[in-house]
């Protein structure tokens, strides 16, 4: 089990690819402190179902974009799991339109839980990782980050911004060990894509050479990877995860 005995944060893991995340992580000995907006059924039942793994495993209700809360939540589960070694921000959102149209709250709530969510669960970590002098930090961005897309001018700024973010942690944390990747799903099946309609969701198939979309396990095997010791010299990275689309 490649994350034995380590202990990972991982943000919006009640549904989709953070739950992906989330199991894979604990199925490779990692424990799991994870959280979502709310304290719900979902939010429990993924606690019993990574319990049943074997490992510890907690949820928090925490707003990830909300500076204080990430703050109280890092806090909270450094109190409970006494260290974490990876941090993986996986919680974002969509709110699509054509720019023609966005309004500001659109924009700006997209910025704020995508990107701004990064900022402030890097800054609630790193004090905790800068001291114990290792750290790996994984972050989900996206191909529309890297390529733009069609209505999607807020969410790929966010995504896009990840990256720069990212590359600038990578080179200021490196010198503690402290590693900062990011993974960039293309097109995957979660309740995020759930509502695209059929005809668009086969020509988005048609575009991918692989001819499918992903799976949230497929993003999950590569945040083990990125998150484990078979990568120590990995920082800075941009991988994609998308079956070879363009542009990414
Ligand atoms: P999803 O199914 O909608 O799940 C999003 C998760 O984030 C939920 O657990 C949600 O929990 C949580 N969340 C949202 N806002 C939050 C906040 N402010 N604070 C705390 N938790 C919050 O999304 P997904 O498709 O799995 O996507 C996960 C990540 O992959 C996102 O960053 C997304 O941009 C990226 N991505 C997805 C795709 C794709 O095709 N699906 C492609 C590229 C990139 P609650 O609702 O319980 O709060």
């Amino acid at each position: 089990m490649i994350l034995e005995n380590k202990t990972a944060i991982i943000t919006g893991a009640t549904r989709g690819i953070g739950h992906a995340i989330a199991v894979r992580f604990a199925k490779e000995g990692c424990n799991v402190a994870f959280c979502g907006r709310t304290r719900n059924e979902k939010m429990i039942a993924v606690e019993q179902e990574l319990s049943a793994l074997g490992v510890k495993a907690k949820g928090y209700a925490t707003d990830v974009a909300d500076y204080d809360s990430a703050q109280a939540f890092v806090k909270e589960v450094l109190a409970d799991f006494g260290k974490v070694d990876i941090l993986v921000n996986n919680a974002g959102i969509t709110d699509d339109s054509a720019v023609k149209r966005m309004t500001e709250e659109q924009f700006d709530r997209v910025m704020h839980t995508n990107l701004k969510s990064v900022f402030c669960m890097t800054k609630a970590i790193q004090p905790a990782m800068w001291r114990q002098g290792h750290g790996a930090i994984v972050n989900i961005g996206s191909v529309v980050g890297i390529a733009g897309n069609y209505n999607q001018a807020n969410y790929a700024a966010s995504k896009a911004g990840i990256i720069g973010f990212s590359k600038s942690c990578a080179k200021e944390f490196a010198a503690r060990n402290i590693r900062v990747n990011v993974v960039c799903p293309g097109f995957i099946e979660t309740e995020m894509t759930a509502e695209v309609p059929k005809e668009l969701m086969a020509t988005w198939c048609s575009r991918i050479p692989m001819k499918r979309p992903g799976t949230a396990d497929e993003v999950a095997q590569a945040c083990v990877f990125l998150a484990s010791d078979m990568c120590p010299y990995i920082t800075s990275h941009v991988m994609p995860v998308c079956g070879g689309m363009e542009d990414a």
